[in-house]
């Protein structure tokens, strides 16, 4: 039996490892935990208490395996497919992994469809309101789900290789031939490299020292807003993660909302060069609040296309600034140009759910255009939710989405230089998100199986 080598057991691997077991012998390589030794959150009494120092985003399940879980399925939502896919495959790839969560405990139901208010509201606002087909697994639930595919896998002969960082890919006459993985050779007759973002600078180097020219994709810096719960009450029970996007009137860039957590808590995200901010929500354990990323996107040119290292700048900044931490400020000190402090967050009717950040100034730490944009972008959601401006809503910073190198592929997102190697996910800058990077492991996999039929 032909041998293929998975990096990476989040959603992109689980899912071509989903498609290829079997047919062939399977391994997935994974530099993290297994899924049930990975504990974000502790229930103390009524109190959800999240540790903040656990794998956010590596081990089984991938940056997916302890996120919120909301699997949002749309081909214009965390990538866009129309690059890779005709609208019809598109559609049957949502419909694939639709199906393979349910099989693992998903909820099979979507209560959450868009409605009409919001879009005209939003239309009328000059701002766009994307309703889309959404499911919320919650991040108390996802662990099950990841921890049943895991098993099933294993079931059908998939070997799981966890603590075990793969080094460099081994290519031989133009092909490649296996990983280096804790200073071992192993060999493979496909390898398919599903890393994930935060390891995106990693397989872009494994690109350049092989010759497959790559891409820099642009990347998304922002804050995480936290609000009451209720000024958002309206947008969720419409869309449990509404997408708004727009363009700000002083620069013309687009921001846009992400990753909504109605209920939820912020936590600590960790970047290879400082801290930042993310968000969860849960089934079962609520907080009073609501979160959401409000994200600039950044492209860049000559001379500096690496969006990455610039995004990296801006980490370290906010690090520094930080002391380590995320910064926490007022919407209402941020316009005035002040820092935040404790006594100024504690006359503020917003609780904050993080409370390991420091108090203090946006605005020393990330680019002055960004922090425009945050300030206008703002100012036009509160026109379609309002209340979302007001001076006690919360900014952490920095939020930053590194989106990561994209390597030239061929059909089936085979390398374009390298055969037998194939990329998928986010990490690849194909995509950003659970279903899309799942889809992507989906065509990537199809792609392996196409070529041992020949
Ligand atoms: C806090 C948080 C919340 C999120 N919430 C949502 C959400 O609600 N909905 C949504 O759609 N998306 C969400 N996302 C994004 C989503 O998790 C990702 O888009 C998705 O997981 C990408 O899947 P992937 O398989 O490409 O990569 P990943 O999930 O990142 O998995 C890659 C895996 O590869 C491993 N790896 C990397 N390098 C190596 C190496 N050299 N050797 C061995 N293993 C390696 C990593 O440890 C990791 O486990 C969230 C992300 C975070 C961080």
């Amino acid at each position: 039996m032909k041998k293929a080598i998975i990096v990476g057991a989040g959603p992109a691997g689980l899912m071509a490892a989903h498609k290829l077991a079997g047919s062939l012998d399977v391994t997935i390589i994974e530099r993290g935990r297994d899924i049930s030794q990975r504990s974000c959150q502790v229930i103390k009494g009524k109190e959800c208490i999240y540790c903040n120092v656990c794998h956010v985003t590596a081990g089984v399940g991938g940056a997916g395996g302890m996120s919120d879980g909301k699997l949002n399925f749309s081909p214009v939502i965390g990538g866009d497919w129309a690059e890779f896919v005709s609208p019809q495959r598109a559609d049957e790839l949502i419909d694939e992994v639709d199906r393979y969560f349910v099989g693992h405990g998903a909820p099979p139901e979507d209560p959450h469809v868009g409605g009409s208010d919001l879009a005209t509201r939003a239309a009328a606002n000059g701002i766009e309101f994307i309703p889309i087909r959404q499911k919320h697994i919650g991040s108390d639930m996802l662990p099950r789900v990841i921890g049943s595919m895991e098993r099933d896998l294993k079931a059908r002969g998939v070997k799981f290789r966890l603590n075990t960082r793969v080094e460099s890919v081994i290519v031989e006459n133009g092909r490649a031939t296996g990983v280096i993985a804790d200073g071992k050779r192993i060999k493979a007759d496909y390898v398919l490299l599903a890393p994930g973002r935060s390891a995106s600078t990693w397989l872009g180097e494994q690109m350049q020292h092989y010759g497959v020219p790559i891409r820099y994709m642009p990347i998304d810096v922002g804050v995480r807003v936290e609000v009451p719960a209720v000024v958002y009450e309206e947008a969720v029970r419409t869309n449990w993660d509404p997408k708004f996007r727009m363009y700000t009137p002083t620069h013309d860039d687009l921001v846009r909302t992400f990753c909504t957590c109605p209920y939820g808590f912020v936590v600590q995200d960790t970047y290879e060069s400082g801290v930042g901010a993310n968000g969860h929500s849960q089934r079962n354990c609520r907080s009073q609040n609501t979160n959401f990323a409000f994200l600039a996107r950044i492209a860049l040119t000559e001379p500096l296309e690496n969006t990455n290292e610039y995004g990296s700048t801006i980490a370290h900044q906010a690090r520094t600034i930080g002391g380590g931490r995320p910064i926490l400020q007022r919407l209402g000190d941020l316009t005035r140009g002040r820092r935040s402090t404790w006594e100024r967050l504690r006359r503020s009717y917003v609780e904050p759910t993080l409370k390991a950040v420091t108090p203090g100034d946006i605005s020393m730490a990330m680019p002055h255009r960004v922090v425009v944009d945050i300030i206008e972008g703002l100012d036009m959601l509160d026109r379609v939710v309002p209340g979302v401006a007001s001076d006690a809503t919360l900014l952490y910073a920095p939020e930053i989405k590194f989106a990561a190198i994209r390597p030239e592929t061929r059909e089936h997102f085979e390398t374009a230089v390298v055969d037998n190697l194939f990329v998928a996910g986010d990490g690849a800058g194909l995509t950003r998100g659970i279903v899309p990077a799942a889809a992507t492991g989906i065509e990537a996999a199809e792609g392996i199986l196409k070529k041992i039929e020949k």
